[in-house]
Formats: C-alpha cells, sequence, structure tokens
C-alpha cells in the first residue's frame, strides 16, 4: 500500500506558527521556570502561562491528541507528529499545549473506558488543564513484569480496599487524582487479574511515602512518587473499565504515549543536533573549524542520517495507527520505542563531545539531555521488552523451510541436488 505525507497547507501554517511560538515565548519558560511544568503553578506563573495556553487555543492546537468530542481537532498523528517534533524542544510545551505525560495518555483511556460520571469530575478539568494526573503501575520489585505486582483490591461491600506501594508514579504529589492498577484475582494470569481503579488524591490511606528524583536532583525531591496504599476504601464505581480488565487499559494508553514519546524525541534530537552543527562551524582547533575535521563530520553526516531514518520511522507508524488504530500498529510502536532512545543517545553523545568540557558542564543542557535518554527508554517499558515482542511479532510472518535446506539455497533452486542425496539426507535429520 502506498503512504502519503504531504502536509494540508493550512495545517502547515498552524505548524509555522508553533514552531515560532515555541522558541520564541515558550523555551524562554525552561529557562526562566526549569523543572516546574509540571508544579501546580504560583499566582506569577499561572500570570505568564494562562495567556500562552490561550493563544494555543485560537490557533485550534489545544489537545490536539484528541478527537473533537473531547475538545480536540481529531487532526490524526501524522500531524500530530508533526506538531510533536516541535513540541518535543521544550519541557514546557507539552504543558503549553495540554499534551503533557501522564495526562494524555489518562485522558485517552477515561475517554475510552470512563463512565459519564467519571469523564465529568476526572476528565473534563484534565483537558481543559485545570488539574494533573498520575499513573500508578510500576511496583519496586518489579516494572516491566506485571506478573509481580503485589498492590491488591479486595471487594468489602459495595467497597473496595487497595493495599500495596507503587513507585515511579510520576507527578504524584501534584495530582488530583491516580490511576491505579492492581490486583483483584491473583488465581489467574496478570491479563485477567487486574483492574484499574480512579482514586481521588485526598482519598484517607493514600500517600507518597517520599518523592523521587532523577540523577542530580537532591535527594527527597523529585516528581516521581514512591506512593503507598494503606486500606484505600474507594466506592465500587471507582473501577475504570471492567473488573479484570486492567491490562488492557493499560495498553490502551501505553501505546499512544510511545508514540508521542518518540514524537517529541525527533524533536529533541533535532534541537541537539543544530547544537553539534553550530559549534561544528564555530569552533576552531589547529588552524581550521572542528567541522572541517573529517571525524566530527563523521559524527554530521551520522546524526544526519540516523536522526532522519528515525523521523520516517516515527511518521510511518503515526501514518499506520491512522489507517489502522494503535491496535494495527503494534509491530510499527514497538520499533519507535526501541529506536528513539538509541538515536538520542548517539546524537546527544556527539554533541558533548564536541562541546568538550562546556558540553557535561551545567552551562549547557547537554547533560540533561542525555539522563533523557533513559527517561525515554524506561518510560512506558524498556526497549528490551519492545525487542522481544517485535521480534514476535515479525516472525509471526514466517514459515519453517520445506526440507533441510533453506528456501534459498541456490542447488536445491537450481535443481543440482540429485533426489536420492536429499532424500538420505533428510532421512538423516529427520525432516519429513
Ligand atoms: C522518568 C520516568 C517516569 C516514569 N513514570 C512512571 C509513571 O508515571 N507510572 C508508572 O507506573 N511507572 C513510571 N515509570 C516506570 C517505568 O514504567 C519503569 O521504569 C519501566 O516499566 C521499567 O521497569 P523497572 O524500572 O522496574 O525496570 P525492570 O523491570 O527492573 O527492568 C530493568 C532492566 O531489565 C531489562 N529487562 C526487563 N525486562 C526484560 C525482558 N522481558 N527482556 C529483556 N530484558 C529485560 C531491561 O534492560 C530493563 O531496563 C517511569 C520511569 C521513568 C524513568
Amino acid at each position: 500500500m502506498a503512504w502519503d505525507f504531504c502536509t494540508d497547507l493550512e495545517f502547515q501554517k498552524k505548524l509555522d506558527w508553533a514552531d515560532a511560538f515555541v522558541r520564541e515565548h515558550v523555551e524562554p519558560l525552561d529557562l526562566q521556570y526549569p523543572e516546574l511544568h509540571y508544579t501546580p503553578p504560583t499566582a506569577e506563573i499561572r500570570a505568564v502561562v494562562e495567556p500562552l495556553k490561550q493563544a494555543v487555543r485560537d490557533q485550534g492546537l489545544w489537545a490536539a491528541h484528541l478527537g473533537p468530542e473531547l475538545g480536540g481537532k481529531g487532526y490524526g498523528q501524522v500531524p500530530l507528529a508533526l506538531l510533536n517534533e516541535i513540541l518535543g524542544r521544550s519541557e514546557w510545551a507539552p504543558v503549553i499545549f495540554g499534551t503533557q505525560a501522564p495526562d494524555t495518555g489518562n485522558a485517552e483511556i477515561l475517554a475510552h473506558y470512563g463512565t459519564d460520571a467519571q469523564k465529568a469530575r476526572f476528565l473534563r478539568p484534565l483537558l481543559d488543564g485545570e488539574i494533573f494526573s498520575c499513573y500508578s503501575m510500576t511496583e519496586p520489585q518489579g516494572g516491566s513484569d506485571p506478573g509481580q505486582f503485589r498492590t491488591r483490591a479486595v471487594c468489602d461491600g459495595d467497597e473496595w480496599v487497595i493495599n500495596g506501594f507503587k513507585f515511579f508514579s510520576s507527578n504524584a504529589t501534584n495530582a488530583a487524582f491516580f490511576v491505579v492498577m492492581v490486583v483483584t484475582d491473583s488465581a489467574v494470569s496478570p491479563q485477567r487479574g487486574m483492574s484499574m481503579f480512579l482514586v481521588p488524591a485526598d482519598t484517607p490511606g493514600l500517600r507518597v511515602e517520599r518523592p523521587i528524583g532523577l540523577g542530580n536532583e537532591p535527594f527527597g525531591h523529585g516528581l516521581h512518587g514512591l506512593v503507598r496504599y494503606d486500606n484505600v476504601r474507594v466506592p465500587a464505581d471507582a473501577l475504570l473499565g471492567e473488573e479484570g480488565n486492567g491490562f488492557a487499559v493499560a495498553q490502551t494508553r501505553l501505546g499512544g504515549g510511545r508514540v508521542h514519546h518518540a514524537m517529541r524525541t525527533v524533536g529533541l534530537c533535532n534541537r541537539v543536533f543544530d547544537m553539534l552543527c553550530e559549534r561544528a562551524v564555530s569552533r576552531t582547533t589547529k588552524g581550521e573549524r572542528l567541522g572541517d575535521k573529517q571525524a566530527v563530520q563523521t559524527f554530521i553526516s551520522d546524526s544526519y542520517i540516523h536522526i532522519q531514518q528515525f523521523r520516517l520511522l516515527v511518521l510511518h507508524a503515526a501514518w499506520v495507527i491512522d489507517q489502522q488504530t494503535t491496535a494495527g500498529a503494534r509491530k510499527e510502536i514497538a520499533a519507535i520505542k526501541i529506536a528513539a532512545p538509541q538515536v538520542l543517545h548517539d546524537v546527544v553523545m556527539r554533541a558533548i563531545q564536541v562541546h568538550g568540557a562546556l558540553g557535561i558542564s551545567n552551562e549547557l543542557p547537554l547533560w540533561r539531555f542525555l539522563q533523557q535518554v533513559f527517561v525515554v527508554g524506561f518510560s512506558d517499558g524498556p526497549a528490551e521488552v519492545h525487542r522481544t515482542q517485535l521480534a514476535r511479532q515479525v516472525l509471526k510472518e514466517y514459515a519453517p523451510a520445506q526440507g533441510i535446506w533453506p528456501s534459498e539455497h541456490i542447488p536445491t533452486r537450481l535443481g543440482l541436488e540429485p533426489a536420492d542425496v536429499r532424500a538420505a539426507l533428510e532421512r538423516h535429520v529427520g525432516v519429513a
């Protein structure tokens, strides 16, 4: 099937607007209010960001990942990929455009599985950017393997009682509500024995034991929570989707999340590539520019190729989702999830190298971007798990060779293998 990445002219105008807007008005927020993009805004920050959000709404670009029924425009995944490339340049941009994780994924599953009452209570304010949410699934003893999750909910009359610990729950200290994945039946597989609950942040028994930060953030500070659920009682209607359907609900949100991360990673790679090239033409040593050295030229050409390859992979995945939904694009989504940390890692490492000491200093953002390699790698499941998934998907499309030799075996294809030798070999190795 042919594919088409042509950009509608009207949408291109919006992209041009977004590009200039992010560079001029949003990137400065990363410097002025670093790390505060997920914190409930102070009056000062609100006064700065609300007009910016309004400008995005006026352009019809607010929450562009959503369909019209939820207040978005339903542009589709390919246009969204082009927009997210622009937003990937800045930490604040997803918040200003209403597309920040984990709220996007949580909004997606609320829209998909939520009752009208759940949507009114949780989804509407989330979409309006009035509150933040938390997705609480990973546990200290196991992230990639849901079979190890221990946080349990048991039915008590018309309530559920949740007990356990969750780890690395982003936004735990700022969220108005938690989407919690919990074992409700340990006798069956995780695919059938887990359920998803909506738990308001002020529910008694829910406590952020401590915030967890990344890298150089001081101990005791950070956006990700070790969350304790101690006899947390919620009513029966706190279930999101059916009892036992938590795994399927999780997959609905994680698929979209992986795609959005990859789209933004293209943008971050482009920003780092710009830094690499600017340095290559600015710095001279031994009478010539760094960009005239063959080693640096290799950095630049390899980075260019890897970013372009990755970008096309992401756009193609977006296009497949537009044609067949997220469920029909499992292979493509796994591929971009695997590729994203690798390409970002390679480009950031090269950019750091050409900047020398300045590259690893706290006067450039490159060291933070290196940390982002692991964030992109671990978020929504590590790349290694996706390698296995991708290989399994690919192998489903293949059948074993007929007989002892591969189907490309030249003597067999030329008819040169005597029938008696073939028969003897096949008898010998037991091939039918
Ligand atoms: C910045 C950030 C934000 C996050 N936000 C959230 C959040 O909001 N909510 C939430 O619930 N979780 C969140 N997480 C957690 C994330 O989902 C987990 O880190 C991820 O699922 C991996 O789990 P783990 O860290 O326990 O690693 P483990 O599962 O212990 O895996 C460690 C390593 O083992 C290897 N490995 C694991 N399984 C396999 C396999 N099957 N085959 C081959 N190798 C394997 C991989 O190399 C992997 O990196 C966040 C993580 C980060 C870094």
